[in-house]
């Protein structure tokens, strides 16, 4: 057998007084778990340190068992704890040489270890593949919603530099009831389609930064804007009611073209709380239709409707349409922030339709 040449490690300081056989023992006392670090320290006339630091002293052991295919030389194994080698590398190039001989095996680790990377890159709140810049003149071009958001997102974390928003910050918080329907509509932020916005890093120039912050001109939207964006909200805001109140009775939602219709209308007339009122009887409509006639499918697809009729029914018989209250549903970052630092209207928002002469009665407001 042909004998590699070994590479002898420095000693430290530490172990300069003990010759090469005694730094042998030491290691094998330190490995073999029947004394105390103390008394090895004592048995050979040590100085006394942690633990962890006298793990560090110990000088690698040679590992004849592998020899570096680009060196060849005999491999060294490092001291991690007691009982507890590191796998051997190259004295001279640091490589690790581990040796596979199941190649599955192998591919299977290595896929581990990308995957165990990649996720421990997604976990890091500083790490960021994609980052947002938003100049003030990006932000003139942007709609009132993508406006809302980034107001939003910097009441709620922007960092004392007034400047970055680490986006991985946002999981905790709830920004918009729907929220596949806010990445949609983040598209045109930079935001690229099937991204979530979580994943993004956000450089907001300072000057917006403060806009957002003071929101003073209602950030430059017209009456219009914030009715549409009113609605928006709404909608977004009866539709999650509805799709909790029917996944409570085990019913499924599948019908967002119509319910975009019939709440489009309902929205003339009625607030949310007033939805969230009629919702929860249609639901319990739909529980009793689906008690008695056994069709799940009718049943879920009866809800919407119901809501509708139940609306165009109560006033015919004097009953009022009551408001309900947002209990488990609570409100977003996003609406937060449009009712009460934009419209500065607060709860009104949502036991009030909405409708321009709100807007316009606003004392709040500056009509331009
Ligand atoms: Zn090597």
């Amino acid at each position: 057998m042909t004998k590699f040449p070994i590479v002898e490690p420095e000693v430290n300081d530490y172990l300069k007084s003990l010759s090469k056989e005694e730094i042998h023992e030491v290691i094998n006392h330190f490995h073999g778990r029947k004394l105390k670090i103390n008394q090895i320290i004592e048995m050979y006339k040590l100085e006394k340190i942690s633990i962890s630091t006298f793990v560090k002293t110990l000088p690698p052991v040679q590992h004849h068992d592998l020899i570096c295919p680009e060196c060849k030389v005999v491999s060294w194994k490092n001291h991690l704890a007691r009982n507890s080698k590191s796998v051997p590398f190259c004295p001279k190039c640091g490589e690790d040489l581990i040796c596979y001989f199941n190649s599955i095996e192998y591919q299977r680790k290595m896929e581990f270890l990308k995957e165990r990377e990649l996720w421990q890159q997604k976990m890091d709140p500083d790490y960021y593949e994609q980052e947002i810049s938003v100049t003030k003149e990006k932000f003139e071009t942007l709609s009132l919603f993508q406006k809302v958001f980034l107001g939003s997102i910097v009441q709620a974390i922007v960092e004392d530099d007034l400047f970055t928003i680490k986006g991985k910050l946002l999981k905790e918080f709830k920004l918009f009831p729907i929220p596949e329907e806010l990445n949609e509509q983040l598209i045109e932020l930079g935001i690229t389609e099937g991204d979530d916005f979580t994943e993004y890093k956000y450089n907001i120039e300072k000057d917006v930064t403060k806009e957002l912050l003071n929101c003073d001109n209602k950030l430059g939207s017209t009456l219009k804007q914030q009715l549409e964006l009113w609605h928006v909200i709404a909608k977004a805001e009866s539709k999650e009611y509805l799709i909790g109140e029917m996944e409570y009775s085990n019913f499924r939602y599948h019908h967002d073209n119509k319910f975009e219709e019939v709440f489009s209308i309902l929205f003339q007339n009625h607030s949310v709380a007033q939805t969230f009122h009629l919702i929860n009887k249609s639901v319990a409509d739909a529980c009793k239709l689906y008690a008695q006639r056994g069709n799940r499918y009718l049943s879920e697809n009866s809800v919407i409707g119901a809501c509708a009729r139940m609306a165009d029914y109560y006033p015919t018989r004097g009953w009022p349409i009551l408001n309900y209250e947002r209990r488990k549903y609570h409100q977003s970052l996003m609406s937060q922030y449009f009712f009460n630092r934009l419209l500065k209207i607060g709860n009104r928002g949502f036991y009030n339709t909405p409708t321009l002469e709100l807007l316009l009665h606003n004392n709040f407001n500056i009509i331009e």
